[in-house]
């Protein structure tokens, strides 16, 4: 991204306030920032405005495939580390559907790809997509494939076949859904890229090597069209992390657009192609294809994706709200704490064991957990009060306040914001079941 200091060259330096800043220095600090738009000054002039455009894009050009709101956006990447910035677009994982399949095995297919979904910490982790693969070599056959997989699966798909008429006939019922293709390679890459370039879908290319990835990509590039995702054609593990991070390095560090595209590794089943996929999402992958993944394998797989794209300084926070336990009543206790997610779902969890039902509110304090909110002055007696009034929690229930032990000196001030008695709870969570039991005797 540029810097301030490049920006502000290309402003028009007259400080007249337009665009609601006092300078076009401070309006430069702003768009290097991301803070705001170049359009927001009025005064700028259009050939400044294409060479801050071409000098903002993300080094990784962004490809989208799919459509609505299921579409998936790779790429677009700014940084090599997480600790710099946040990672955007995390890594699609998809699971091929053979074209030799009849209608019956292939909704059958589909209902396993979509059996492949947790709930964690309140996300819901899933399997993004599937590859209707070509193994027919039948353009006929990889059109009713892909027809029958339409049926059932709405979220992006990728036509997966190396024969251009066999791709040409899938993409008449399935381009406007914008279907990766993922077959060109060397031998096919013109036909390939003008059947991509005509039907507006993504185009993914299967290379052997960095040089070749470069031959094609510039190729691509100068016809107009390089809405591409690069299969560098990695032998294993060890190539993965050697070719991405050689590519994404050259991308971001230098600069060197050729290689600024998203990549994307083809594996097979079992655990060498789950290890495959953990290089391939630790190293800058956007997109593994699975020729098939277990439950037990996604699970480990889809929790390192959640944790390489999160951001590591803003704590996985739940959304400020009234959470009812085991059916509470209208004298159920209420129970409150932060929305740091690990504090949430430990109280949470603890709540379960006692199997007394209970109302449990849950104050935004930005993911703090108790005792910092609490330092921070997020968690006083006037925070839970406003999470209280906007729930509506009081009115639901009569029963006991039940403010956490660790908290226990906002007690006084709390009973004065709501109007009702309070009583302390436990200092930590594991002692929760055994307090509900005793108050609910
Ligand atoms: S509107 Fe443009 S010219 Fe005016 S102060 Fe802002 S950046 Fe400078």
């Amino acid at each position: 991204m540029p810097t301030a200091i490049e920006y502000f060259k290309l402003l028009p330096k007259t400080n007249c306030k337009d665009c609601g800043q006092p300078t076009c220095l401070a309006f430069a600090m702003q768009l290097a920032n991301q803070k705001a738009k170049i359009e927001d000054c009025p005064h700028v002039e259009s050939s400044a405005k294409d060479s801050i455009a071409e000098a903002a894009a993300p080094p990784v050009k962004t490809i989208t495939v799919g459509t609505g709101n299921s579409k998936i956006p790779m790429g677009g990447e700014t940084v090599l580390y997480r600790h710099e910035r946040r990672f955007i677009n995390p890594t699609a994982y998809a699971l091929t559907i053979s074209d030799e399949l009849g209608e019956d095995e292939i909704a059958k297919r589909v209902e396993y790809v979509k059996s492949i979904s947790f709930d964690r910490i309140g996300m819901i982790f899933k399997a993004d997509m599937v590859s209707v693969r070509n193994d027919s070599k039948d353009p006929a056959k990889f059109k009713t494939a892909v027809q029958n997989v339409m049926k059932t699966w709405t979220q992006p798909f990728v036509l997966e076949s190396d024969d251009p008429e066999a791709v040409k006939e899938a993409l008449t019922i399935s381009k406007s859904r914008v279907p990766l293709v993922y077959g060109a390679t060397p031998e096919n890459f013109d036909v390939m890229l003008n059947i991509a370039k005509e039907n507006k879908v993504p185009l993914g290319i299967k290379v052997s090597s960095l040089d070749e990835a470069v031959t094609f990509t510039e190729k691509a590039k100068a016809s107009g069209y390089d809405e591409i995702i690069l299969d560098l054609g990695a032998k294993g593990i060890k190539d993965i992390l050697e070719q991405h991070t050689i590519a994404r390095r050259a991308a971001i560090k230098k600069k060197f657009k050729p290689l600024g595209y998203p990549l994307m590794n083809r594996t097979g089943s079992g655990e060498y192609a789950v290890m495959t996929a953990v290089i391939s999402t630790l190293k800058y992958g956007s997109l593994v294809i699975f020729d098939d993944l277990k439950n037990y394998e996604a699970l480990p797989l889809f929790t390192l994706r959640q944790n390489i794209y999160t951001d590591p300084q803003v704590p996985i926070q739940v959304k400020q709200d009234v959470y009812p336990i085991g059916n509470p009543d209208e004298h159920s206790p209420i129970m409150f704490t932060t929305n740091f997610s690990l504090t949430y779902f430990t109280v949470r969890a603890d709540i379960e064991k006692s199997k007394v039902p209970v109302w449990l509110q849950i104050v935004n304090t930005d993911g703090l957990s108790v005792l910092t909110a609490f330092a921070a002055g997020k968690f006083d007696a006037d925070h839970i009060k406003a999470a209280f009034d906007e729930s509506g929690v009081l009115s639901k229930s009569d029963g006991p306040v039940i403010v956490p032990g660790l908290v226990s000196k906002i007690s006084g001030k709390l009973e004065e914001a709501i109007g009702r008695k309070v009583i302390v709870g436990t200092t930590e969570s594991k002692n929760i079941p055994k307090h509900l039991r005793q108050m609910s005797i």
